[in-house]
């Protein structure tokens, strides 16, 4: 069934069941977001980055667009001050356990983050955080890809991407708070057989945090 809301002053169709960031952004509306996937059921959504927040009437607060079913007649703002206030906060929040080195990064140009700093008109500094970077820079252990935690946004989107592609998830996430990594289970040489010809964490990384060595990036 279809839903008709109205979103930044423009009357929008949405599918029954789907979440205001994916309405808003088939409907050309954007949001900036890191850890949504279109297959997301906005129960299951991940609400990781905590840079989709939207005004909806009714509510008494910014909500995370990814987190919230559409409902027939909604109102909904993408651009408040408000809302800017919160993704640009959300956003330097990431950038402060970043190590920014777009030059020698195999994402440069084509990185999610740059596209959001750019949207938000902030750049990629962290101020007025201080910067905390994680060691070792580089995690090397897997046999064919390198995986940069320095880089890495926790989105979540290559842990839920891996078992669309695989009987079980070859990766999840490891360790808590500040020190959380992206780890793997198995990384025999069947496994990594599979992860050259698969490439899909890869591919669904909004950063360069994995890349694949016998490519020679990094
Ligand atoms: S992941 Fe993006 S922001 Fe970070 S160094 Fe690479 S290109 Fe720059
Ligand atoms: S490695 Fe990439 S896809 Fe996986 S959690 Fe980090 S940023 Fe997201």
């Amino acid at each position: 069934m279809t839903i008709t809301l109205t979103a930044d002053d423009r009357t929008i169709q949405a599918r029954e069941g789907s979440s205001v960031l994916s309405a808003c952004l088939l409907a050309g509306i954007y949001i900036p977001h890191l850890c949504w996937l279109e297959a997301d059921a906005p129960a299951d959504a991940p609400a990781a980055c905590r840079l989709c927040f939207v005004e909806i009437d009714g509510f008494r607060e910014p909500v995370a667009a990814c987190a919230v079913t559409v409902e027939n007649g909604m109102t909904i703002r993408t651009g408040t001050e408000a809302v800017r206030s919160l993704q640009k906060t959300a956003l330097k929040l990431l950038l402060s356990v970043h190590r920014v080195d777009c030059k020698h990064c195999p994402a440069n140009k084509a990185c999610q983050l740059q596209n959001i700093a750019k949207f938000l008109g902030t750049g990629l500094a962290c101020k007025p955080f201080e910067r905390v970077l994680k060691e070792p820079e580089v995690d090397s252990r897997h046999p064919v890809w390198d995986y940069y935690p320095n880089r890495c946004v926790l989105c979540g989107i290559c842990v839920r991407v891996c078992p669309q592609h695989h009987p079980h998830s070859l990766l999840s996430f490891a360790r808590r708070g500040f020190e959380t990594v992206v780890g793997y289970f198995d990384v025999d040489p069947v496994a990594a057989a599979d992860c050259v010809s698969c490439r899909a964490c890869l591919e669904s990384c909004p950063t360069g945090a994995l890349v694949q060595r016998t490519a020679g990036k990094g």
